[in-house]
């Protein structure tokens, strides 16, 4: 399951850290480490770093990676995340055995915790409202203030948390804080807040709780709970790293080392839970799987192989600095794999139609098609060639300029596997002026794409014979975003949406070979892109998303003879 190559000789600061824990024998030499997503949306592609390096560290060093959801806020969370995040882990190519746990099922642990640090006189309740607490908190040049409530006795404290606890307060009536120091430089010290009242019903617990506790008091004290070694998180938690630290040493127990790394961010487009949940909710795009979407199952339905996002994982490495990755990099990847192990089939997404003048009107011949020229093991297949066929619109030009080698009138190309055609005449719409038609002749002794003549045509294409073509609608995607990082500009960043970033071809026509063609299947349309077929396909009517264009070599053409 893992790509060998590409993981065991790896070296990163975090691999530097296990390996010298490893050399003195911490934790006995085990490695644990968990990926512990909240289920507040589905995983996205950032989130796959996260998996690559929890599970791939783990699996490199013989140790374990615990599947724990981070589910302490209610408001947030639902069961249909959960069950998302578990078949995209899976769909990774990654395995957390019988080690799911839930935060939550250690809130009667934590809520011990909690009293333990008031009887130590290292927490408190305090009625202070959000508002208040928040100036009271100071700012990064200002050193906060203490709450008035700060030094009630510890029987009053633990009379009110209890109290807290049965549901005696309302919402935002009281919180319990950690007792620190209001003047710490690190904001996250100026005592933070354990536990907020909730009457919220949580998915697990039910209505058991109405206090809950927050992230920081959370993060820890569960990979304590699970023995965890080595705790990996991105970077955004670096300032929480002594909040980490400072319960654990508080309470006395196992004390997992944090260790973070630099978040993932990918050009043109978004990758945090939030901000995806924004573009979900006011309808930006098709729900959470849009091929468009960064999300994991937005990569699936969009044709990528979890092959090409742990490459791409292991590519981009571990490290600090924090950094926008090329999304070329991923299409690099992406076609790097698809290339080796994706059949080739003809489509025409813009046809054109094309009558052979010579070729005779019942004739249909099944001509030898190579499945992929890069591997001989996935054999040839046939394909009906007639007397009508289409072609991309695009492979005619009536006034060819300099640099184009396609059909033009008195033009010999080759139908890939077919034959040698030229073009003799051309029939257009008579009100639009639009070429509808064109008429070719072959030469039946170039059958199979030679000439036994020698001579040579510039350039072949795909066809397809249109009576046997299969119909298809062809969904075509580009950046969901125009701007490189859309979270840096004035505006709100969904007003960086790329208009453009869908486009919809119903007249599309594809060989008969595609017939029946499942879900999720994944071919090469020949010079056009990899393409895969989407969920809404039925064998009524096939759909395809193109998952990515050929190298850009066709952009770039297309662009000088535009020029
Ligand atoms: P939000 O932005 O709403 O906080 P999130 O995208 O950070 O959500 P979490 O559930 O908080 O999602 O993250 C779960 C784990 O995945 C955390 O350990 C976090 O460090 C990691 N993670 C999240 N986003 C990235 C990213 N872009 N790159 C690398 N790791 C990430
Ligand atoms: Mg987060």
């Amino acid at each position: 399951m893992k790509n060998e190559k590409e993981t065991t000789t790896r070296s990163d600061f975090i691999r530097n850290i296990i390996n010298e824990d490893i050399k003195n024998n911490k934790n006995d030499g085990r490695i644990v480490t968990r990926f512990p997503p909240e289920p507040n949306g589905y995983l996205h592609i950032g989130h796959a770093k996260a998996i690559n390096i929890d599970f791939g560290i783990a699996e490199e060093y013989g140790g374990f990676c615990n599947l724990r959801f981070d589910d302490s806020n209610p408001i947030k969370e639902k069961q249909e995340y959960i069950d998302a995040i578990k078949e995209d882990i899976r769909w990774l190519g990654f395995d957390w055995q019988d080690r799911e746990y839930y935060a939550s099922d250690y809130f009667d642990q934590l809520y011990e915790w909690a009293m333990q640090l008031i009887k130590d006189g290292k927490a408190y309740v305090d009625d202070l409202s959000s508002d208040e607490i928040r100036e009271y908190r100071g700012t990064l040049t200002k050193p906060g203030k203490e709450s008035p409530y700060r030094n009630r006795s510890i029987e009053e404290n633990l009379d009110l948390f209890k109290r807290m606890k049965t549901g005696e307060f309302p919402d935002g009536a009281k919180v319990l804080r950690a007792k620190i120091d209001m003047t710490a430089s690190n904001i996250n010290m100026r005592d933070p807040v354990m536990y907020r009242i909730l009457h919220k019903p949580h998915h697990r617990q039910g209505d058991t709780w109405c206090i809950y506790p927050t992230y920081d008091f959370t993060h820890g004290q569960s990979d304590s709970i699970e023995g965890i070694t080595h705790s990996l998180c991105s970077l955004e938690f670096e300032d929480h790293r002594p909040l980490y630290d400072w319960y654990l040493n508080e309470l006395g127990v196992h004390h997992p080392q944090q260790i973070e790394f630099s978040r993932l961010n990918i050009s043109y487009t978004v990758l945090s839970t939030r901000n995806l949940l924004k573009l979900v909710e006011n309808k930006c795009v098709n729900g959470w799987d849009d091929p468009r979407m960064p999300t994991l199952s937005g990569l699936r339905r969009h044709g990528y192989t979890p092959e090409s996002i742990r490459t791409f994982c292991n590519r981009i490495g571990v490290a600090k600095k924090e950094s926008i990755v090329d999304i070329a990099l991923l299409e690099y990847c992406l076609r790097e794999d698809l290339n080796k192990r994706v059949p080739r089939v003809m489509a025409v997404l813009h046809p054109l139609r094309v009558v052979i003048d010579n070729y005779p009107e019942d004739k249909v011949e099944e001509l030898d098609a190579v499945n992929n020229p890069e591997d001989e093991s996935m054999g040839m297949r046939k394909v009906p060639f007639s007397r009508v066929l289409y072609i991309e619109q695009e492979d005619f030009r009536e006034e060819p300029p300099k640099k184009f080698y396609r059909l033009a009138p008195g033009r010999e190309v080759r139908l890939r596997y077919a034959y040698f055609i030229t073009c003799v005449d051309v029939v257009k719409d008579e009100k639009t002026g639009e070429v509808i038609e064109l008429h070719c002749t072959y030469d039946p002794a170039t059958k199979g794409g030679d000439a036994p003549d020698g001579r040579k045509v510039k350039s072949t294409l795909h066809w397809v014979s249109a009576k046997h073509a299969i119909e298809a609608e062809v969904r075509l995607y580009d950046r969901l975003f125009v701007k490189e990082n859309p979270l840096e500009g004035k505006e709100d960043f969904k007003s960086y949406l790329n208009p453009k970033s869908l486009e919809v071809l119903t007249d599309c026509h594809v060989e008969p070979s595609l017939k029946g063609a499942k879900p999720g299947s994944r071919y090469q349309f020949e010079r056009l892109g990899y393409f895969c077929v989407d969920p809404d396909s039925s064998d009524e009517k096939l759909v395809f998303n193109r998952t990515v264009s050929l190298r850009d070599t066709w952009a770039k053409i297309e662009k000088n003879l535009k020029e």
